[in-house]
């Protein structure tokens, strides 16, 4: 649909930059000074490209901090007139694009919980026709591809040629080391259903702390990203949104100095994108394998509890019988083999006897008890 729609690359709309056209700057304007003085070191980093604040912010629950709203454009405008850096924020009503060019912001970014919401994605497009100002699109939130292309559709059908994606991680219930799961081969089929399209990964928002920022910005930049959107903060531990994942601009210096610029071919861009996602998704299940055995030993000691005010044995030889039998019959239906369940419910049982013994100890004055001992008073 959008074949005769060609994009303009990022680092031709007009604000200089090359790969990796680098943006920064808070979460939030939370106060003139915070965000004045955060875009004064940030402006130091030759390599950043465009400032971005947070204005209006869409907050999960009622009572967290909303942003500032109109009023921080007009910090906005100070910091670029200071740093003479352009800048950038988010939009999710007409109103905010009016109040955007009001006060000369130079790009606009639609945030995740807007492109997920096609009605709202269409009101911006009919308050953008006629305005020629960049926009860049955040991912929605689930990961849905056609949502995603679908906003960035609505948008460029206003003619605005100028037009980046932002690849900001997808929501899940699952358990992962992300706040948001990067999910690499959404952004990637993005790319190919829209040639042309910039692809900004932010890193930001998929880690939701600052420990993984530099692996997943080397990540992005090895799948050909054209560019990155990190956030950062004068005092991140002060921060009034988002503390855990920003960066000072210290550390934003010494992680745009470390990355390394190189290039792969296609192929092996989608080849290591599917490792990254298998990777992420053995991550999640080793943690979920963790869990649960804390829980299944949890539940063992109380059984153990159980027991031991009532004088029951710890070791009962047909509820044994029971588990091995139905537990490698469940296994060898799913695949796996004898010799590793039997292996596997060895070692659970082991440790159940082990955590029970221990929990009947503390219950028997001086701990006199003893797993070996109560397997033989069996
Ligand atoms: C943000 O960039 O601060 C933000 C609110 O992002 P997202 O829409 O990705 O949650
Ligand atoms: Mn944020």
């Amino acid at each position: 649909m959008l074949e005769n729609h060609p994009f303009i690359p990022i680092v031709d709309w007009g604000f200089g930059g090359s790969r990796p056209f680098t943006i920064s700057g808070p979460c939030s304007a939370e106060s003139e000074k915070q965000l004045i003085e955060t875009a004064l070191e940030v402006s130091k980093i030759k390599s950043v490209n465009l400032l971005r604040a947070g204005a209006w912010k869409p907050r999960t629950r009622p009572g967290a901090f909303t942003g500032k709203g109109e009023v921080a454009l007009e910090w906005l405008s100070k910091a670029k007139e200071l740093t003479g850096l352009p800048v950038t924020t988010e939009v999710a009503y007409p109103a905010h694009i009016e109040s955007a060019l009001k006060y000369g912001i130079d790009v606009l970014w639609i945030g995740a919980r807007t492109s997920v919401n096609p009605f709202m994605v269409q009101e911006l497009a009919e308050a953008l026709k006629g305005i020629d100002i960049p926009v860049m699109i955040k991912n929605p939130v689930n990961p849905d591809l056609e949502l995603w292309i679908g906003a960035i559709e609505r948008i460029a059908q206003t003619g605005i040629r100028r037009i980046a994606a932002i690849h900001r991680g997808f929501s899940s219930y699952e358990n992962s080391v992300y706040r948001n799961k990067p999910n690499w081969e959404i952004p990637l089929e993005l790319r190919r259903s829209l040639p042309g399209i910039s692809m900004i990964c932010d890193p930001s928002h998929i880690c939701g702390s600052t420990e993984p920022l530099s692996y997943i910005s080397q990540f992005a930049l090895d799948l050909n990203y054209d560019g990155l959107m990190l956030e950062s903060h004068i005092d991140p531990g002060s921060a009034l949104s988002d503390a855990r994942q920003q960066l000072h601009p210290a550390d934003l210096k010494k992680l745009i100095d470390n990355l390394i610029l190189r290039s792969l071919e296609v192929n092996d861009v989608i080849q290591l994108s599917k490792l990254e996602d298998l990777r992420d998704e053995i991550d999640e299940v080793d943690d979920t394998i963790i869990k649960t055995l804390a829980h299944r030993m949890a539940i063992a000691r109380n059984i153990g509890e159980y027991k031991s005010l009532n004088n029951i044995t710890i070791l009962q030889p047909e509820r044994w019988d029971e588990i091995i039998r139905s537990r490698t019959r469940s296994g060898v239906e799913k695949d796996l083999t004898m010799s590793f369940l039997l292996k596997l419910y060895n070692l659970i049982h082991e440790e159940s006897i082990l955590q029970q013994t221990k929990m009947m100890n503390n219950k028997n004055a001086g701990g006199e008890l003893n797993s070996k001992k109560a397997i033989q008073n069996d």
